[in-house]
């Protein structure tokens, strides 16, 4: 069969790129899903003016009109979850599963922000002035540049896109270049739900050959960015350069802190979804395990069993755990974390080595590291794939400060039966999304999402908080 070619859509055309790159499925590198067109900075540039040209008509336009289309699209997506779960977990390796999970949120957000078409609201205030009154007002922001990561290829693009269009903004959508395929299917969705040519414009290619183009055009009025903290750093001081409002969701280096009067069955469970389900590529997954002297032996024996029952493999299959990481580089890093980890001191007493399947593909067996201390490479860097490592604590005042301990706070997770330490973590952990037990990675879909330190820069994505970021407030005086 050939193989299908997918082009950028560009002001409601299908528009071919420079050139062509193939989709690879990480479960197995023969299984070519796609050709994906490639845009240079001409076609970007054509992208923008599309956007802005729409934007008056669209940022002024129908209300109703907007939500009908949001819901559309939402409605489309949800039933179509097991098609887009099943393209979602050959492109990024999550499990079908995972993949229909993800898909299946991708759906509501746009259903969420349907609603929030008619939801917005402004203030009118008595003026210090007698006969005048004040009314505050929030408008869209304008021609919004979305940049997203592989690890979540259609729910990253639907949470920021669906907020971007329901506040009245038009957009430029650039996805990770490893898994276009969703984002591709999203737009194709998108251009026939009724919003109107130009709204919405899907651009793919390299981060290295249009980002720049996309974060300096002076058609761009903020950027909204998730991904590796190198690129996020680059992308706030070109718009700090150029005054764009910039918003940033970045890396992590997670704690779950299991404390010895932890539920040991919970805690082990919560411990090996949150470091290894979805191969460990969450930017909420938990990489330290911080444990509790009393509770440690028994954790960790715990942690082995529950480990050598995971079965990895195809992301398709039936019954698969954990399917294989998502690319051959991210894989060499893996494996490269594994080897520092152990030259640092750390013991390496499950998994880390690459998995040899029927079909080649980037298989790694979940590893994880004891004997590891905070000051480590190991627990100070993001890994981003299925490498965990345990720090052993004395007790819950320790297990807190090495909690806090690290350049990130995305998310936090504790795994405790006691109400007091429960508490005083949710106070005290320097996260912006903290678990008790529960998985520091699965949130909902309908609340902020963001975190703190080098995680995050910027206002929070998601649920009713998104509107800081998509809107702009006026203030405006009237005489009476
Ligand atoms: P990445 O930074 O390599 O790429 C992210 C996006 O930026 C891609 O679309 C890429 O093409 C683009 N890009 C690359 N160079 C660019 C440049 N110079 N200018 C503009 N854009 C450029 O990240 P990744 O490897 O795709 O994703 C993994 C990272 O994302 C991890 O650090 C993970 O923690 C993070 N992440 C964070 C969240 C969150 O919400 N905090 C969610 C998911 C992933």
């Amino acid at each position: 069969m050939a193989i299908q070619k997918h082009d950028n859509l560009i002001n409601g055309q299908w528009v071919v790129g420079a050139h062509y790159a193939p989709n690879i499925n990480p479960s197995n590198i023969a299984d070519v899903i796609g050709d994906y067109t490639q845009a240079d900075a001409a076609q970007l540039d054509a992208a923008v003016k599309a956007a802005q040209a729409a934007l008056p008509a669209w940022s002024t336009g129908n209300i109703q009109a907007r939500a009908d289309a949001l819901d559309k699209i939402g409605t489309e997506i949800l039933a179509r979850r097991e098609e887009l779960g099943t393209l979602l977990a050959r492109e990024e390796g999550k499990t079908l599963p995972e993949g229909i999970g993800e898909v299946s949120r991708a759906g509501n957000i746009f259903k969420f922000f349907a609603g929030e078409c008619l939801r917005l609201s402004g203030e009118i205030v008595p003026s210090v002035r007698s006969g005048v009154s004040v009314e505050i007002t929030r408008e869209p922001v304008g021609v919004i540049g979305l940049i997203t990561p592989w690890n979540f290829p259609i729910a990253i693009p639907a949470w920021k896109t669906a907020p971007a269009l329901a506040y009245g903004n038009c957009v430029v959508l650039k996805p990770a270049d490893l898994v276009p395929g969703c984002a591709w299917a999203l737009a194709e969705i998108i251009s026939r739900s009724g919003i109107p040519a130009g709204v919405f414009n899907l651009v793919m290619g390299r981060g290295s050959v249009i980002g720049d183009p996309l974060v300096n055009h002076p058609g761009i009025n903020a950027i909204s960015f998730t991904g590796s903290q190198g690129v996020g750093n680059r992308i706030a001081q070109q718009c700090a350069a150029n005054l764009k409002k910039v918003q940033l969701e970045m890396g992590g280096k997670n704690p779950q802190v299991i404390l010895d009067d932890a539920d040991l069955a919970q805690a082990v469970e919560l411990s090996v979804q949150s470091a290894f389900f979805s191969t460990g590529q969450r930017c909420t997954a938990a990489s330290r395990l911080i444990v509790t002297d009393g509770i440690y032996p028994k954790f960790l024996g715990a942690m082995k069993q529950r480990m050598a029952g995971l079965k990895i493999g195809d992301a398709l299959g039936a019954g698969i755990d954990i399917g294989p990481v998502s690319s051959r580089a991210q894989l060499e890093q893996d494996l490269s974390y594994v080897e520092i980890g152990k030259a640092e001191g750390g013991l390496l007493v499950a998994g880390g080595e690459r998995l040899k399947l029927s079909a080649e593909g980037f298989y790694l067996a979940p590893a994880l590291l004891t004997d590891t201390t905070a000051a480590m490479r190991i627990n100070r860097e993001e890994v981003f794939g299925p490498v965990a490592s345990i720090i052993r604590v004395k007790g819950y005042e320790e297990a807190l400060r090495e909690a806090n301990n690290t350049p990130y706070g995305l998310s936090s997770g504790i795994a405790t039966t006691s109400l007091k330490y429960a508490s005083h973590f949710k106070r005290h952990s320097q996260a912006g999304m903290v678990m008790v037990n529960l998985p520091t990675a699965g949130v909902d879909y309908h609340v902020p999402f963001g975190g703190r330190k080098g995680s995050s820069y910027g206002s929070r994505e998601q649920g009713r908080y998104a509107q800081e970021f998509f809107t702009t407030v006026k203030t405006t005086y009237i005489a009476s």
